[in-house]
């Protein structure tokens, strides 16, 4: 019996709005509300469409959620328990500000980014902790699939395989194709401002800088496919390495094909992935926002993506038993069902579920805790077991490594 207001009515506000319309028990109320208002009640006509037996009530509204006393007054006139916040990462801390001035809980699945930097690190949202702590409020950060359920992994195998994890290496395959000769399946000015920074990972108590795709290697992704896998910095790895300090390194791995590297060089070599403002015909504009305003939308890849995504955790280190152990945990996403379930691409599904069981954990009290949190801070156990019921089956491998030095 939980009332829960989400923001950002993209292809993850799609997924979690029906994953919660399936979970209508826990979910009872829903307010989707984002920039765009008639995405959020697109989304509604589809939930009553494919959900006709859900009982969850849906309600839409627009929202800036740049715009602190705007999501104030509109979380007041909701009655939130929580919000799920699945708008873009520079909304995280305007987001937090209104949760903390309303007295409600906060899950995001990205961490903040500033607009005009490209750089993404916890340091803003961990400053929150003690402002949560006394509030008796909880934020869950970053509880989409990577991170999310990729922290979690990294906790079930600290949990239930490992006394000390050495070496640790989180893959993200996408072995899927839409067809299209060049998008991404996120946020494409997030995607893009990600893949173009220097890569970084950590060894011996340091992180190692690399030029953007320099570190590469084929990887064995099991039951899908084996595809050159690229080292790029990625935001779980700050929380990882603190969490479990035995770390001796921690790397970060992503599948890119051959075409979408050359497009995304020339697009980068002509200046259309900067950040930097340009003057154009009077207005100051980023060259990535217009980009962004040209490529496929990510949600229109969904309905003829075809192919499956396998993301994971591999670790190795000594075994509870003494012993030298290498293990991975992942799961295997299929486009093509994640379409005919949600109407929505794999990449969507797999962030999209999680936010939706970390919300739910956190309602049902299993995961609550006044403070801010990164995932991998809680028992990981009810989180896979309900990765299981909810459409994103978890599967170990033992003994063989996939990932090399
Ligand atoms: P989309 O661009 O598809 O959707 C973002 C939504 O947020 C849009 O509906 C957009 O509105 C809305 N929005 C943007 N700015 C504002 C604002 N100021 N006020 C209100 N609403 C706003 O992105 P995705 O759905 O692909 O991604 C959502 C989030 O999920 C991102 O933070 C992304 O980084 C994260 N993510 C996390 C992953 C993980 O595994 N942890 C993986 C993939 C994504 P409008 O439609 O009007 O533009």
């Amino acid at each position: 019996m939980s009332r829960v207001m989400i923001i950002g009515a993209g292809g993850v506000g799609n997924v979690v709005a029906k994953k919660c319309a399936q979970n209508d028990s826990v979910f009872t109320e829903v307010l989707l509300a984002s920039r765009t208002v008639s995405k959020c009640d697109r989304i509604v006509a589809e939930i009553r469409e494919h959900f006709p037996q859900s009982q969850t009530q849906f309600t839409t509204a627009a929202v800036d959620a740049d715009n602190v006393p705007e999501l104030a007054a509109l979380i007041r006139s909701f009655g939130p328990e929580l919000v799920i916040n699945v708008a873009l990462p520079y909304q995280d801390l305007t987001i937090m500000d209104a949760c903390l001035e309303t007295g409600v809980h906060y899950l995001d699945t990205a961490n903040y980014e500033p607009r005009d930097v490209a750089k993404f690190e916890y340091s803003w949202q961990w400053a929150y902790r003690e402002r949560f702590e006394q509030a008796g409020l909880m934020a869950l950060l970053g509880c989409g699939f990577d991170p999310g359920a990729t922290n979690v992994f990294t906790a079930y195998h600290a949990k239930h395989h490992f006394s000390e994890i050495r070496y640790l290496d989180i893959v993200d395959c996408n072995n899927g194709s839409h067809g299209k000769a060049f998008a991404t399946n996120f946020n494409p000015e997030i995607n893009i401002r990600e893949i173009t920074a220097n890569g970084r990972y950590w060894e011996n108590g340091q992180w190692v800088e690399t030029a953007p795709l320099e570190i590469s290697q084929d990887i064995y992704y099991p039951n899908v496919a084996t595809r050159k896998s690229f080292v790029l910095y990625h935001e779980e790895l700050e929380s990882l390495v603190i969490n479990f300090p035995t770390i001796q390194r921690a790397r970060f791995w992503m599948t890119f094909g051959e075409q979408y590297i050359k497009y995304l060089s020339v697009l980068e070599s002509v200046g259309m992935t900067s950040i930097e403002p340009i003057n154009f015909r009077g207005e100051e504009i980023a060259p990535i926002e217009f980009l962004k305003a040209v490529l496929p939308a990510p949600e229109s890849l969904a309905a003829d993506y075809t192919g499956k995504t396998c993301i994971g955790v591999q670790a190795r280190g000594i075994g509870k038993d003494g012993s030298e152990l290498v293990n991975f945990v992942y799961n295997i996403c299929d486009h093509a069902e994640a379409y005919r379930e949600v109407q929505a691409q794999a990449i969507s599904y797999t962030t999209g579920v999680p936010a939706m069981i970390g919300a739910m954990l956190m309602l049902q009290g299993e995961w609550m805790k006044p403070g801010v949190y990164n995932v991998e801070e809680f028992d990981p156990d009810p989180f896979i077991a309900a990765m299981n019921v909810w459409g994103l089956p978890v599967d170990e491998l033992a003994g063989i490594e996939l990932v090399r030095d």
